[in-house]
């Protein structure tokens, strides 16, 4: 599989030409996992796969936006912003790729999942946004290829916040999310980068790459890049 990684910024409002464009993943210019610009459709993906309905993630929830863009689109749950939108459930086959919604914990607002493609032998995992994963969804996460995850904060512990019921939200730290992937996966690529590491690119990357580990690779994305699977 060719993983075309659009854009690389979080919801912030700094910005780096390396670091412009939200939340966007393309693979083998078929699937598009994440919609964080209109410009991505450009791209004639044949589905779309949305990880939350946050605007940076599905532009089209920004004030004023709307999407129509005739192909399938899948998301955790419905908007009356697209009228066409399938709710995603447990596995799709599409074109030869079966994509399967992992739920993740991110916020409690919106519903959020990560996406597992595979083909062939090849797996990859893609989380959106995420504090965690509850221990049985992660059965399904083993052997995988490449996990392309994200990076709004690197600190243990990340941003995580928790209203009068108990319920968190937020974000995990790259650090906890070495943590969690390195059990199951070779090579995790960040994405969706946080204030800290575009005040500070340089070294945003160093941190970064201080994580590695010998049985994982760490990669750290700008828009357009590319990876091989
Ligand atoms: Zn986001
Ligand atoms: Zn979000």
């Amino acid at each position: 599989m060719q993983v075309k990684i659009l854009g690389t910024r979080g919801e912030i409002r700094a910005t780096h030409p390396k670091h412009l464009l939200h939340s966007g993943i393309l693979i083998d210019r078929k699937i598009l996992l994440d919609v964080g610009e209109m410009a991505f459709l450009k791209y004639k993906p044949q589905c779309i796969f949305i990880t939350h309905l946050h605007p940076d993630h599905a532009f089209f929830m920004s004030p004023g936006g709307e999407i129509n863009p005739g192909i399938p689109v899948f998301a955790p749950e419905r908007s009356e912003r697209l009228k066409t939108m399938h709710i995603v459930t447990g596995s799709t086959e599409v074109e030869g790729y079966r994509i399967t919604s992992i739920p993740v914990i991110h916020s409690i607002k919106v519903k959020s999942m990560g996406y597992l493609v595979e083909k062939r032998n090849k797996r990859i995992f893609y989380t959106g946004d995420i504090i965690s994963i509850e221990k049985r969804s992660l059965k399904g996460l083993t052997k995988l290829d490449l996990v392309i995850t994200e990076a709004s904060f690197f600190r243990r512990g990340g941003l995580i916040r928790k209203n009068k019921q108990g319920e968190i939200f937020g974000h995990a730290g790259v650090q906890d999310l070495v943590n969690l992937f390195a059990k199951c996966a070779t090579k995790i690529v960040f994405t969706h980068f946080g204030t800290w590491f575009l005040k500070d690119i340089t070294s945003g990357r160093r941190k970064i790459k201080s994580l590695a580990r010998n049985d994982v690779t760490l990669d750290i994305a700008i828009d357009g890049a590319t990876y091989k699977i």
